[in-house]
């Protein structure tokens, strides 16, 4: 704070040289001093209200004007003031400038309180959800969006993987959530129209399942050709042999497109019935199935083993769970060397139920596991291609999976054999006795 400046000076020797007259004439120099401090306080008090009324109504106050300490004050807090302004201008340009280029974007935003009520969105968000500015604005989400699947995905507030919601308006719209949470309270929601991709991807389905059914039928005709032919030995010698091939390779593309059919069946159709089954019936008919494949391949000596079966019920559809162990099996038999070890077991971690297919074969190398699981991906393609893999098996598998709410996890180490491990959640488990892994 400044030092009083000469108005404070003026007032207090008036002040004094009138106590000192006062107190001259009267005789009573303590009486006029105490009268002229009350008188002074009084001033005071009144400037102090003065002040008070301007800090209210910001109004210029002459009265104030006239003490050099009061309008110090006054200016300090009139440039004090004026720099907040300034700020708040440049924070509402800058809040002005983000609004702005988040509604340029080509992405639905909006931005929702801790209970769920819309305190803003961009241009894109409200075409997307037709949300009115006047209309829409405080109203709550699950009233303007009346979704179940949004509703408990919201509650749930696991939001690692986004929501994908078809809405039926004048034309079919798939909309892509993603959720976060806002630090200060409530939610920032993104959304994208992932119609195009959606209406893509259906058609590359459908292609696929088109295709692979068109070839069926002439592919059977050729191959029933050719296997007449080779049976009824009226082949020339030097042909044999080429027909013998034409027929594997023929037998093969059936293979092929047979398991494209299954794929595109489990892609297009909703899950067909789900009962309870007795693990331990289930893998032992798969078991006893994969006894032929043991012997035309000539692996006789690899042994399988189930462990923990028993005392498990699991609820699914028999013929896809069966598909499933089967090519897991399969896998495991054909790519392990004979005499090797298979196991099958469950255990119980968390809130899952593993039924694991184990072997100790060759492993499978680090970097092939995230992709194992796509269409045609092979580790080794002509040693896939020799024992006659189609490089279809394991997509099969995480369909198969993913319609019963489970997840494929794949551990494996070169020399050391691989490990994949089917996660079901509890509710699809029943179980006898409680086995828990530690
Ligand atoms: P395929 O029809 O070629 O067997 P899959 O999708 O079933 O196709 O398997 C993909 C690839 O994963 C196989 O080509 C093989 O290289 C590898 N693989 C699968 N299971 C095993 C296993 N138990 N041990 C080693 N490699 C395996």
């Amino acid at each position: 704070m400044r030092r009083a400046g000469p108005t404070t000076i003026i007032e207090l020797l008036t002040l004094s040289t009138s106590a000192i007259f006062i107190g001259s004439i009267t005789g009573e120099f303590t009486r006029s001093a105490l009268a002229i401090s009350v008188a002074y306080l009084l001033l005071t008090i009144w400037r102090r209200n003065r002040f008070y009324e301007w800090l209210e109504k910001q109004e210029p106050n002459s009265s104030l004007w006239l003490s050099d300490m009061w309008r110090d004050m006054v200016k300090r807090i009139e440039l004090r003031q004026a720099a907040l302004k300034k700020e708040n201008l440049l924070l509402e340009r800058k809040v002005d400038n983000l609004h702005r280029a988040l509604s340029s974007l080509n992405v639905g935003l909006v931005k929702v309180d801790s209970d769920w009520r819309l305190e803003w969105w961009n241009g894109q968000a409200s075409k997307l959800l037709m949300l009115k500015l006047n209309k829409d604005l405080g109203t709550h989400l699950f009233s303007l969006i009346r979704n179940p699947a949004l509703r408990e995905y919201a509650e749930n507030r696991e939001f690692t993987e986004p929501l994908i919601l078809t809405l039926h308006s004048q034309r079919r719209i798939v909309l892509e959530h993603f959720i976060g949470s806002v630090n200060q309270g409530g939610y920032i929601i993104l959304i994208r129209d992932i119609s195009h991709f959606q209406r893509l991807e259906e058609m590359r389905t459908d292609f696929v399942a088109n295709v692979s059914h068109e070839l069926k039928t002439p592919l059977t005709v050729i191959i029933g050709y050719i296997e007449t032919l080779l049976e009824n030995n009226t082949v020339p010698e030097n042909m044999y042999r080429a027909l013998a091939n034409s027929l594997t390779q023929g037998l093969r593309m059936k293979t092929i497109i047979q398991e494209l059919l299954i794929l595109s069946n489990l892609e297009t159709t909703k899950a067909s019935e789900q009962t309870e089954i007795q693990l331990l019936d289930l893998v032992s008919q798969v078991i006893s199935h994969t006894d032929r494949l043991k012997e035309t391949i000539l692996k006789t000596e690899t042994k399988i083993i189930s462990k923990n079966l028993d005392q498990t019920i699991i609820i699914g559809n028999w013929n896809e769970l069966f598909s499933l162990f089967s090519n897991l099996l399969s896998n495991a038999i054909q790519y392990c060397p004979n005499g090797s070890t298979i196991q099958i077991c469950f255990t119980l971690k968390g809130d899952q139920g593993i039924i694991a297919v184990k072997d100790n074969g060759p492993g499978i190398p680090h970097e092939h596991l995230d992709r194992l699981t796509e269409r045609f991906y092979r580790v080794d393609n002509s040693h896939s291609r020799e024992t006659g893999g189609t490089g279809l098996g394991l997509a099969i598998a995480k369909h198969i999976l993913s319609r019963h709410d489970a997840d494929l996890k794949i551990r494996s180490q070169v020399n050391d054999g691989s490990t994949f491990g089917c996660h079901f959640p509890k509710n699809r488990i029943i179980l006898n006795s409680i086995s828990e892994e530690d």
